[in-house]
């Protein structure tokens, strides 16, 4: 078994209390390692120490020295990608043949926000008023809490680290209590990397206690949420007593639309890569299937074709396609979705079950059809690898059903006709649309939601503003008194 502590001001520490808990190997649903459970005291130190951190060398760093640190680190992670990504398949069950590019593929959001950090200017701003000049400088927002999940903690921790970094913020991490290890490792990376104590923090603990404790906290000037739409809510409620900044990248329930004249392959492909890739396991999942009527059921025969041909198994064999689901819970979740399709009158296609004799929790790639309308695999979020299949004669009929639904996170448009492809694309109520393609990001474009899908953009260069405070700055030029009781 191995043993992680804390990481408060540059330092491993074991939780104030001594108390630490096991997590599992979904693989072999055993437990691997042991880690320290935060509490109250612990959150306390982690904020004290991240702003004590803005006030020393830290706060006084020039943006090319920033540039130069991320740059560092993004080395490092390359050095380690390995590492990384075998933590990350041990602790979430994700797939080695995944994770391995995702582990290497972050440098490049510490390299892109390297190149923007002297990017980030203020403004001369002209205004009617003659006799004052007024300028903009963009300060750092001081001390982010990021909250992540077990699904990818790296990269979506990167999404938020790398720009807050850039912009000059200090950081306190807590992520998932299924999957903490990847982020405690990083720790090191980030020392090694040179960046000064207190500047990146990791508390590991339990959401409902250390999580809340940490996004109440009168210390933290901003919060960036990664996780299910109920805890958004909850994360939400918490930033509000203090009024403080929230970023929410929540659930969603995602409308792949296949019009009959998208090439059938192309769209089978892109269908399991938006819902089996990771088991399912992604906020970004394409979940459900609109399908216009004359080629509803090729396709559907299609993704059922290769579906039944995925490899599931172990995770670290770089053969296997699909891995178990990350913890009991989503587990048992998944399968009380195919009891509920069951009662419901669904089609099952194929899947439908868990898979006997593996151990672990692998359930097979499920393909659900003659759903009635309102059933819970066309309305919830399963965040499991479960296709949820409806069909449509028009175009307006199609993006009627695609936002059918109070999630707006992504969604395709599969058809060969442009001028329909951009229409559609427009009409669609979701924060990423793909045209002909699935489950591409890159740290140039920006990610988020509507609706229920949260609140901001990660990624791009907006992303860094979003960790800096606005300051409009005006300077008095004529030198003469003016009437005090107006407005100037
Ligand atoms: P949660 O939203 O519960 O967890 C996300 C993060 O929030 C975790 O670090 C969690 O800690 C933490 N957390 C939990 N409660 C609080 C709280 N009151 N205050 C502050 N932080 C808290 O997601 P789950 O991991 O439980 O997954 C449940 C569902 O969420 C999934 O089935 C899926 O539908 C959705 N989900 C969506 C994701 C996305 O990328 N949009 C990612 C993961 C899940 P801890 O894990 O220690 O409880």
């Amino acid at each position: 078994m191995e043993h992680f502590n804390l990481y408060i001001d540059g330092k491993q520490v074991p939780a104030a209390s001594g108390r630490t808990y096991e997590t599992e190997d979904p693989y072999t649903g055993k437990p691997w390692a042991r880690v320290a459970d935060a509490g109250g005291e612990d959150v306390d130190r982690a904020v004290a120490a991240a702003r004590a951190a803005l006030s020393g060398p830290w706060g006084s760093t020039t943006p090319a020295q920033r540039g130069e640190l991320l740059r560092n680190l993004a080395a490092l992670i390359t050095r380690d990608a390995d590492r990384l990504a075998e933590l990350e398949v041990r602790d979430g069950g994700k797939l080695m043949r995944e994770m391995s590019g995702q582990a290497r593929g972050l440098a490049a959001w510490y390299t892109y926000y390297a190149g923007l950090v002297d990017k980030l200017q203020g403004e001369m701003i002209p205004t009617g008023k003659p006799n004052y000049l007024v300028y903009t400088r963009h300060e750092p927002v001081g001390v982010v809490a990021a909250i992540t999940p077990w699904n990818s903690p790296l990269l979506l921790l990167t999404w938020k680290l790398a720009p807050a970094l850039a912009a000059g913020c200090t950081i306190v991490v807590k992520p998932s209590d299924y999957t903490p290890v990847s982020t405690l490792a990083l720790a090191d990376l980030v020392a090694e990397a040179g960046f000064p104590p207190g500047v990146f923090n990791v508390i590991t603990g339990w959401g409902p206690e250390t999580g809340q404790a940490l996004t109440a906290h009168p210390g933290v000037d901003r919060i960036a949420f990664t996780g299910s739409t109920e805890t958004g809510k909850a994360v939400a409620r918490a930033a509000a007593e203090h009024v403080t900044r929230v970023s929410l990248e929540l659930g969603g329930k995602s409308a792949q639309v296949v019009f009959a004249d998208a090439d059938l392959d192309a769209a089978a492909n892109g269908l399991i890569a938006g819902v089996f890739a990771a088991a399912g396991q992604t906020c970004l999942a394409g979940s459900r299937l609109l399908v216009q009527d004359p080629v509803a059921e090729t396709l559907v025969a299609k993704v059922v074709e290769r579906a039944n041909r995925i490899v599931i198994g172990d995770p670290r064999d770089t053969a296997t396609e699909m891995g178990p689901l990350a913890n009991d819970r989503q587990f048992a979740k998944v399968l009380e979705h195919f009891e509920a399709a069951r009662e419901q009158g669904a089609t099952i296609a194929c899947g439908g079950e868990a898979v006997a004799g593996l151990g672990g929790y692998f359930v097979r790639p499920t393909v659900l059809t003659d759903l009635p309308p309102g059933a819970r695999a066309i309305t919830e979020e399963i965040f499991g690898p479960v296709l949820a299949v409806s069909t449509f004669s028009s175009e307006d009929e199609a993006v009627r059903l695609a936002n059918d639904t109070p999630f707006g996170l992504a969604g395709s448009v599969w058809t060969k006709d442009v001028h329909r492809a951009h229409r559609v694309a427009a009409r669609l109520r979701a924060g990423t649309v793909w045209v002909n393609a699935y489950r591409a990001v890159a740290p140039e474009v920006p990610f988020g939601g509507m609706g229920l899908s949260g609140i901001g953009r990660e990624n791009g260069a907006d992303a860094i503003r979003d960790y800096t405070e606005t300051k409009a700055v005006w300077v008095e030029l004529s030198g003469e008194t003016r009437d005090p009781f107006t407005l100037g």
